[in-house]
């Protein structure tokens, strides 16, 4: 069979998007392999489903995500529109609880006014007025952004695989990948299942949990390793939804590992959740257990480069802080008293069952630091994206746009016939704009 010009690798919604991207803007014979038996299997369809307006995010260290998120925002909007998908513009209080944190708040108005949001879009409100707002949340202040919205990102991913597949865009699901070898065309691509052999030549790697293990495959980030978190979440009784009617994220407690405080959280179908906590797992789908089995937590530690788990492992603070992570995964009580720091109303009764869990995969370098930003890192044939985290599912339109972008600049892309459709919803031109491409060839 002739081979693809472009394989995809992982259904998530990234590469979903990036196949979008790619048959809209080109003629190929384009593939997206996928080894669940559908799209959105994993974090795309197991997260807190929100639309994160970009006021958290500091536009010197975040400047791709902060701008991918403010404009997604927009896409998102008119794709939820246009398909009938939920859409519901909660807001989101982002909450301190002492000076230190008060003044987070004050950086984080900067960075809203710096990362384009419209000054209606945000407030700061005090204690006092909050204290009327939503009476059941203590805090000394809080930044409300009134356009973090509530979303299904797995329904968003599922009609994008439609609309790729309208412009030719083949999903082979049911297809891991399992090694990838450079061959004369380009590359040889390792299927699971069926232990074939597909032919491609170019790939581009989206496998979210996988993706370390897939560069890793290509010869490729080998300074890298990954770690996987599971974030756990509890569904409250419809009797409690009153306590507060918007999001409500307190300022993190470590700026370095963001996603350790739990949340309130108004889902698009209106159920409210509290979550998710960060408990180390061993694996990208381990989403029952936690020590046991132990093989493949030994297997997880010695995968090569074992160094930078060994630097991370030697810092007590991480150490201390995931004992206290898996503790709230076995204590309902813990995730409630985390929680109550700013919703003391919320009683363990309220909290009645286990949420849909997902998992985060952050990189560690060589340093032993975990990684804020997304990776990207070219290989022979093939271009890979690592740490693609939150908030990854509200950037990732305009993510992927940038990143065929990218590619079409690297030539990459010149085996395929460059041919614009006229897009119905999103406007190419418009995203490269705002996103301040064509950009520069790495
Ligand atoms: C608990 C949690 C809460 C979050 N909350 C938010 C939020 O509210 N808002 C937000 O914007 N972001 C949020 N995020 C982040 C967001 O969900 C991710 O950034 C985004 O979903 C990543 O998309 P992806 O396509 O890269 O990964 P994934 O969705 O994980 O997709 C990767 C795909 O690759 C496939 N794959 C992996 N390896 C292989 C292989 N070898 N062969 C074939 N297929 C393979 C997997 O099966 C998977 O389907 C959250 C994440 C988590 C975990």
């Amino acid at each position: 069979m002739e081979p693809w010009d472009v394989t995809i690798v992982g259904g998530g919604i990234l590469g979903t998007s990036v196949a979008y991207w790619l048959a809209a803007r080109y003629d190929g014979r384009i593939a997206v392999l996928e080894q669940e038996p559908a799209v959105a299997e994993h974090a795309s369809g197991r997260n807190t489903g929100v639309i994160h307006r970009p006021f958290y995010l500091n536009p010197e260290k975040a400047g791709v995500f902060a701008r991918a998120a403010g404009i997604s925002y927009h896409l998102w909007k008119r794709y939820a529109a246009e398909k009938g998908l939920p859409w519901s513009e909660v807001g989101t209080y982002e909450v301190a609880l002492d000076d230190r944190q008060r003044a987070v708040l004050d950086e984080y108005m900067g960075y809203a006014r710096e990362n384009g949001m419209e000054p209606s879009e945000f407030e700061l409100v005090d204690g006092r007025e909050m204290a009327r707002r939503e009476p059941n949340v203590r805090c000394e202040a809080a930044l409300l952004s009134k356009t973090d919205t509530a979303v299904d990102y797995q329904a968003f991913t599922r009609a994008l695989k439609v609309d790729a597949e309208a412009l030719g865009v083949r999903f082979l699901t049911g297809t891991g990948v399992t090694s990838v070898e450079a061959s004369a065309e380009g590359l040889a691509i390792g299927l699971a299942r069926t232990r074939d052999t597909a032919r491609t030549r170019y790939l581009i790697g989206c496998a979210g949990g996988g993706a370390i293990d897939l560069a890793h495959a290509a010869g490729v980030g080998l300074e890298y390793t990954d770690l996987h978190f599971r974030g756990e979440y509890w569904v409250i009784q419809p009797k409690a939804a009153d306590l507060a009617r918007r999001n409500v994220y307190s300022v993190p407690r470590h700026g370095d590992l963001p996603f350790l405080d739990p949340h309130w959280i108004v889902r698009a179908n209106g159920t409210r959740e509290i979550g998710p906590n960060a408990v180390p797992v061993s694996g990208p789908t381990s989403y029952r257990g936690l020590i046991r089995p132990l093989g493949p937590w030994v297997a997880k530690f010695f995968e090569p480069p074992v160094y930078n788990k060994v630097r991370l492992l030697l810092d007590k603070d991480f150490v201390s802080l995931s004992v206290r992570e898996m503790w709230s995964s076995i204590s309902r009580a813990e995730m409630l008293r985390r929680v109550q720091r700013f919703l003391p109303a919320l009683r363990l009764e309220d909290l009645v069952s286990p949420g849909t869990a997902g998992i985060r995969t952050p990189v560690v370098d060589r340093h032993g630091h975990i990684v804020k930003e997304a990776i990207e890192v070219p290989g022979p044939h093939s271009y890979h994206i690592l740490n693609y985290n939150s908030p990854g599912a509200t950037g990732a339109p305009a993510f992927a746009a940038r990143l065929v972008d990218r590619l079409a600049a690297r030539g990459d892309l010149d085996h395929l016939r460059n041919d614009p459709k006229p897009q119905k919803v999103w406007d190419w031109d418009a995203i490269a704009r705002a996103m301040g491409f064509p950009g520069p060839a790495s």
